[in-house]
């Protein structure tokens, strides 16, 4: 057993023998190459220069003013494409290319990883396939467009119920078919061993920028807020803070319409031990042992697994895990965007709204940081038509 390939009993490479030699030739390729002073070293200067980083620690003071206590907002919604999947995109994209493959792959739901990735490949100059479920490639027209201008090629696939499950499927067989040429970059901490630990590292930038600059203004955080879908934001701001005992860590799963009704994603609150997707987690699933559908709001929480290591930190209860409805998001989204003119991300949004239930309880005046993970642009059309109640698929 590859004990490297394990958060405690969680993570490990579930996945045919015929992906088996790409795991360990991308495990060798990440060891050798995107850990050299070299590769840190251009991909620095492209987060720098290309990216937008660092990003701002901002004091949200009217923010801070409604809740009485210091509130800071780590901006990842300030990268470049508009949220924090470009630092780890970028970042796979670059070892493909040093690795000498000349195509790059993906799976998207909503598109937001679809275009990150197809940014990093006109930036590098790689091909890019997409994998798209046709139904989320006509619900996100834009993105589909904005993806092929960027010169992807969008692969749509008209299996099952068309969504990013069986586009998933599809993209994980054409990857194997074409092993040697391709490169498939996993946008989120999940997936089979080394990805879990390699998009850990590649997020872990936002960690280590926001420690920075508390540290010179003299501040430390007795809470660190994310929200979490697959775990990439979260994991990428939590790792600095992970040995600091008196900071509380909090990841927000999406409560959908209620955590006591079939229709939400929080897998940490209401899942069990299982595989998905080639990693041992939690995973929300029936008595028999089969996924379940999900629900939220947000296409970026809207997934029945989550990271292994995010399966581990809850185990030992490093990390306190929670979940809040598409109700709760909504109006989180409305007061950032009225006390402080930024609109986040509705993924974002479940992370400040767990202000609401967090803030009246503490005793003294505390520091919190919430890592803002994206910008709201995509979610308008949403936000706009939102009916408390509605079934998100
Ligand atoms: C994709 C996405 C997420 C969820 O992914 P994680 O891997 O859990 O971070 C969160 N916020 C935004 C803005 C996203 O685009």
């Amino acid at each position: 057993m590859n004990t490297k390939a394990y958060f405690g009993k969680f993570g490990g490479q579930f996945v045919p023998e015929t992906a088996m030699s790409a795991l360990i030739e991308l495990e060798n390729a990440y060891e050798s190459i995107a850990k050299t002073k070299a590769f840190r070293k251009e991909l620095k200067n492209l987060l720098k220069t290309y990216v937008g980083r660092p990003t701002p620690l901002y004091h949200a003071k009217r923010l801070s003013e409604h809740y009485g206590h210091e509130i800071y907002l780590k901006r990842e919604d300030l990268n470049h494409t508009g949220a924090h999947k470009l630092n780890n995109a970028l970042a796979q994209a670059l070892l493909a290319k040093k690795m000498g493959k000349k195509k790059i792959m993906a799976e998207t739901g909503a598109g937001q990883h679809g275009l990150a990735t197809a940014t990093a490949a006109a930036l590098l100059g790689l091909e890019c396939d997409v994998y798209m479920g046709a139904c989320d490639a006509k619900r996100q027209a834009l993105n589909v467009y904005k993806m092929k201008l960027l010169g992807a090629n969008v692969v749509e696939i008209e299996d099952g119920l068309k969504t990013l499950k069986e586009a998933t499927t599809a993209a994980i067989q054409a990857w194997v078919n074409e092993i040697e040429t391709r490169f498939y970059v996993i946008g989120s901490a999940v997936g089979p061993h080394p990805y879990p630990k390699m998009v850990k590292d590649f997020q872990s930038v936002i960690g280590k920028e926001a420690k920075k600059q508390l540290k010179k203004i003299k501040a430390k955080a007795d809470f660190v807020i994310a929200c979490v879908g697959g775990g990439s934001n979260a994991t990428g701001i939590f790792s600095a803070f992970l040995d600091d005992k008196n900071t509380k860590l909090i990841g927000v799963e999406a409560a959908g319409l209620g955590v006591d009704t079939p229709y939400h994603a929080a897998t940490l609150t209401k899942g069990m031990d299982g595989i998905i997707h080639g990693m041992k987690t939690i995973v929300l699933q029936d008595q028999y042992g089969m996924i379940l559908p999900v629900h939220s709001i947000s296409a970026g929480l809207d997934y029945p697994g989550v990271g292994p290591e995010h399966a581990y930190l809850k185990d030992i209860k490093r990390v306190q895990y929670y979940a809040v409805t598409d109700d709760e998001c909504i109006n989180a989204l409305k007061r950032l965007s009225e006390l402080e003119g930024i609109i986040p991300a509705i993924e974002s949004s479940h992370a400040l709204a767990y202000l609401e239930k967090l803030c009246p309880n503490l005793k003294g005046k505390k520091t919190i940081i919430v890592n803002v993970s994206g910008r709201g642009d995509k979610d308008m059309d949403t936000v706009i038509n939102y009916k408390k109640g509605t079934i998100y698929g």
